[in-house]
C-alpha cells in the first residue's frame, strides 16, 4: 500500500520513510510543499488519473497553503474522498486538531513523529483504508447487479403479455392475438367482433379520489369485464390507460352487442361511486362494436378503428351506453 507524506522539513519525510521502511512499507512518496502534493495527486486535472495512493500524512504547519487548507481541498476532490488522511503536528492545540478533524483528518501524530506512534496509527489507518476499499468494490458488484435485475425485467416486462397493473392481456398481446384470429376467421369465413371500451369522466375520476383509487378503479372493472368475455378464444385486454378492448371470435355484430350490453350493465352494477361524472353519481363506460367477415387483404387494424368511431359517437351521444359501427 503506498503512502504520501507531506511536510516542509526535508528531515520528517526523510525521517518518516525511514521508520516506514524500516517496517517494511517501502512505497512512500514524499512531497515538501502543499502544492507539490496537489501537483502528484493531479488535483488540477478532475478527469485525469488519480495517485495511487491508500494514506496521506499531512503537516499542520506548512509555509503557502497549510495542512488543514490542503486536507479541505484534497477532500474536496472525489477521487480521494476515501484516502485517510493523519495530521502531523507540533502543537496539541485542541482548537487547531478540531478544524484538522473537521476538514477531514482522521487522527494527528506528533512531533517529532515516535517510530510505535507513527507505526501504529498508520497500520490502522491502512486497516481501515482495506475495509473501504473492500466496501467500495461490494457496493461497485451490488450496483451491476441491481442495474443488470432491472434491465432483466424491463425485458420481462416487455416479453410479457401481462398488464402489470390488471393482469389481464397488454396491448401487445392484444396485437398478436388479434392478427391470429383475423386470420383464422378469414380462412374459415367466419366473423369476428371488437369491442372498444372507455371509461367515462375518467381524468375527473382522478381528480376527485386520486391516482391510486383510480388504478384499483381500472383493476376493478377489467376483473368483472373479465367475468363477461371468458370464452375460449376470445380476448379482453387494457388497450391503453382507461381504455379496454376485447375480441370476440365466431361472433357478429349482433352477439358483439349483447355482450358489450352486458358489460356495460355489469360496470354499472359494481356502482362505485363517481362524484366527478356528469352522466351519473357512478362510474359508467361507453362502448363502441364493430364487427366483420374478415378478409386477409384487409389489416385487422381497420376493424378496431371501426370500434373506436363507435366509441367516438357513444360518446357523443351522452356516454353509458353501447354504439355498433
Ligand atoms: P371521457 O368520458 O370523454 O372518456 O373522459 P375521460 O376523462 O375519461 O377521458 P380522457 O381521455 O380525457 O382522460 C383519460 C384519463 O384517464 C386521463 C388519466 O387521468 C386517466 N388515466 C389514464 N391511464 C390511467 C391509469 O393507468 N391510472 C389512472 N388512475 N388513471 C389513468
Ligand atoms: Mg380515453
Ligand atoms: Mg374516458
Amino acid at each position: 500500500m503506498s503512502i504520501l507524506v507531506v511536510d516542509d522539513s526535508k528531515l520528517t519525510c526523510k525521517l518518516i520513510k525511514h521508520i516506514l521502511g524500516f517496517e517494511g512499507i517501502e512505497d512512500v512518496i514524499t512531497a515538501e510543499s502543499a502544492s507539490e502534493a496537489f501537483h502528484l495527486l493531479n488535483l488540477n486535472d478532475l478527469q485525469g488519473k488519480a495517485l495511487d495512493v491508500d494514506l496521506i500524512i499531512l503537516d499542520i504547519i506548512m509555509p503557502d497553503i497549510d495542512g488543514i487548507d490542503a486536507c479541505r481541498i484534497i477532500k474536496a476532490d472525489g477521487r480521494y474522498r476515501e484516502v485517510p488522511i493523519i495530521m502531523l503536528t507540533v502543537l496539541s492545540d485542541k482548537e487547531i486538531l478540531r478544524t484538522a478533524f473537521s476538514a477531514g483528518a482522521i487522527d494527528y501524530i506528533v512531533k517529532p513523529p515516535d517510530s510505535i506512534e507513527l507505526m501504529a496509527r498508520t497500520k490502522s489507518a491502512l486497516k481501515l483504508k482495506r475495509e473501504i476499499d473492500k466496501r467500495t468494490v461490494r457496493e461497485k458488484e451490488l450496483l451491476e447487479i441491481t442495474q443488470r435485475l432491472e434491465e432483466a425485467n424491463k425485458l420481462l416486462r416487455e416479453l410479457s403479455s401481462i398488464d402489470g397493473l390488471t393482469g389481464i392481456s397488454n396491448r401487445r398481446h392484444f396485437e398478436i392475438e388479434l392478427e391470429n384470429e383475423w386470420k383464422r376467421a378469414a380462412r374459415n369465413y367466419r366473423p369476428i367482433s371488437v369491442i372498444m371500451i372507455d371509461i367515462d369522466y375518467f381524468k375527473q375520476y382522478n381528480d376527485v379520489y386520486g391516482h391510486l383509487t383510480g388504478d384499483k378503479c381500472l383493476n376493478q372493472l377489467a376483473k368483472v369485464l373479465q367475468t363477461v368475455i371468458m370464452r375460449p378464444g376470445d380476448i379482453l385486454a387494457r388497450y391503453g390507460g382507461e381504455e379496454f378492448v376485447a375480441v370476440l371470435t365466431e361472433t357478429d355484430i349482433n352477439g358483439a352487442r349483447v355482450v358489450a350490453e352486458r358489460l356495460r350493465e355489469n360496470v354499472v352494477s359494481l356502482k362505485i361511486p363517481h362524484g366527478g361524472s356528469k352522466v351519473s353519481n357512478i362510474v359508467t363506460i361507453s362502448i363502441g362494436v364493430a364487427a366483420t367477415i374478415p378478409d386477409t387483404d384487409v389489416l385487422p387494424q381497420t376493424l378496431v378503428e371501426t370500434a373506436d368511431k363507435a366509441l367516438y359517437w357513444a360518446k357523443r351521444q351522452g356516454r353509458n351506453c353501447v354504439i355498433c359501427g
